[in-house]
């Protein structure tokens, strides 16, 4: 043997191998990627806000044998339930065979997504144009959400106490919204801004509408105009808006980017590209060992706080139900069970290299992303799995034949963020970040790769296998 080929040898027995991972992928896994990419897009077309997720969710888990969960009921083997939280959360559970003290599998992911929120009082006329005020939902780079088209979703409670739920957007011939920016030509004092303030919060105003009611000489009639409009569609007024959720989102549709069709492009996929997976993972598990859990959680965005965030105890009075019913202690089972918290990570971005570490970032088609640690500084905000939790997953994955990487969120001192992780490995149980990476995070556009949302959802399954 060669010296060559001997350091060649030694090197593929020693090193980590960086691999693109279409080139380590099973033949089977390749059939199945774009199959799966074409159903999230689907999916994800129908659930730009976190209420459409978790109605849709519910929808598909009621046609697969989900019923709505009963506190006060034991469940057997193979039986599948599914908790709603107040329209925003979702859990979804496989019960499995072994006794529930042997602890639960849990995956965990948000369906909130970064977008644009009306104020309690958002109707105004101005120039004879009408508008809505606006107050953003999550970390946006605000410069980069106007001359986007926009769709309007969300409930109204009227003053009576009917709901009322409003769609105006998500369909090719609906009408649109947009926030307008400043022309180049007029743009050089813009320029002067800091790039935070480029668009600053009060500039979001949402353009929707220009025709005058009639043409007396009443003030605000296009103002009138749009709420007569409302009005004769949703039967709402003016004060209505106060007991509302209304979100202003991005509008286009899902599409493939690339000659190869290999990346997707679209709203939202922060996080719903680790809920489609984690949500087809229990909605596929069949007869489980250890029961599973999906959780598709509300405004991990914000922070995770009110009773849908998963700082809430909705999460963990689930599983005390689940124990109460089979006579065990809940924070005993919390004790003994697992939890992937899926969200995204920043996938290194060739364009702007300075902020990742290229040795720890996570790269599109690297497959899916184990995250040990988030936070920001020093890991302040993150949970840090263990190592052996660590070595479990690592096992677990490869024993899949589940296309891995590692991944930080850019360099030490670069910036930082933090996921549900933290908030479910606080209730006593082994947890780790698992994801997909992600191209403009939080942009209007996000893009992801087919690859690697395949690869979560390999990821979630086995997860849900594991004895
Ligand atoms: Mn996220
Ligand atoms: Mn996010």
């Amino acid at each position: 043997m060669s010296e060559t080929s001997k350091s060649k040898e030694l090197k593929e027995k020693l090193f980590k191998q960086n691999k693109n991972g279409y080139l380590k992928a099973r033949k089977e896994d390749l059939e199945q990627i774009s199959d799966f990419a074409k159903n999230y897009a689907d999916f994800l077309d129908h659930s730009r806000t976190e209420r459409l997720f978790v109605k849709n969710a519910i929808e598909l888990a009621t046609k697969n044998g989900f019923t709505e969960f009963d506190p006060d009921k034991k469940y057997s083997a193979g039986e599948r339930v599914y908790l709603n939280n107040r329209g925003k959360a979702v859990i979804l559970a496989v019960i499995g065979t072994q006794p529930i003290t042997n602890g639960v599998m849990i995956a965990a992911a948000h369906v909130d997504s970064p977008r644009i929120d009306l104020k309690a009082n958002p109707l105004y006329e101005s120039g004879e144009l009408g508008y809505f005020k606006t107050h953003y939902y999550g970390g946006i780079k605000k410069y980069q959400w106007p001359t986007v088209p926009l769709a309007l979703f969300g409930t109204v409670i009227k003053a009576d106490g009917t709901v009322v739920d409003v769609a105006i957007g998500d369909k090719k011939e609906d009408p649109k919204f947009v926030i307008t920016d400043l022309l180049p030509h007029l743009a050089q004092e813009q320029y002067k801004r800091t790039p935070g303030q480029l668009i600053r919060g009060e500039e979001l105003n949402v353009l929707i509408g220009s025709r005058p009611f009639n043409d007396d000489e009443e003030s605000e009639s296009v103002k009138l105009n749009i709420m007569s409009i409302l009005n004769e569609k949703y039967g709402i007024i003016e004060s209505d808006f106060i007991s509302a959720e209304l979100s202003v989102v991005p509008a286009g549709e899902v599409c493939d980017i690339g000659f190869d069709r290999s990346l997707v492009g679209g709203y939202g996929h922060d996080d719903r590209v680790c809920s489609y997976p984690a949500m087809m993972a229990a909605i596929n598990a069949k007869a489980p060992a250890k029961t599973v859990i999906t959780v598709l959680t509300d405004k991990e965005e914000i922070g995770s706080d009110g009773n849908t965030g998963l700082q809430s105890d909705y999460l963990k009075n689930f599983v005390y139900d689940l124990a109460r019913a089979n006579g065990a202690d809940g924070w005993r089972v919390l004790a003994k069970s697992k939890c992937l918290s899926a969200d995204v990570n920043a996938a290194f971005d060739p364009t702007f290299p300075d902020v990742f570490e290229s040795n720890n970032s996570s790269v599109i088609n690297g497959g899916v992303v184990i995250t040990k640690y988030t936070g920001s500084h020093g890991k302040s905000g993150s949970s840090d799995a263990s190592a052996e939790y660590m070595g479990y997953i690592r096992k677990l994955l490869n024993d899949n034949e589940v296309v891995w990487q590692t991944g930080e969120l850019g360099k030490v001192d670069a910036g930082g963020g933090g996921t549900v992780a933290a908030y479910i490995a606080n209730l006593d149980v082994d947890t780790v970040d698992l994801g997909v990476p992600v191209l403009s995070m939080h942009a209007p556009f996000e893009v992801i790769s087919k690859f690697d949302l395949y690869m979560a959802y390999r990821a979630f399954s086995a997860f849900f296998d594991a004895q």
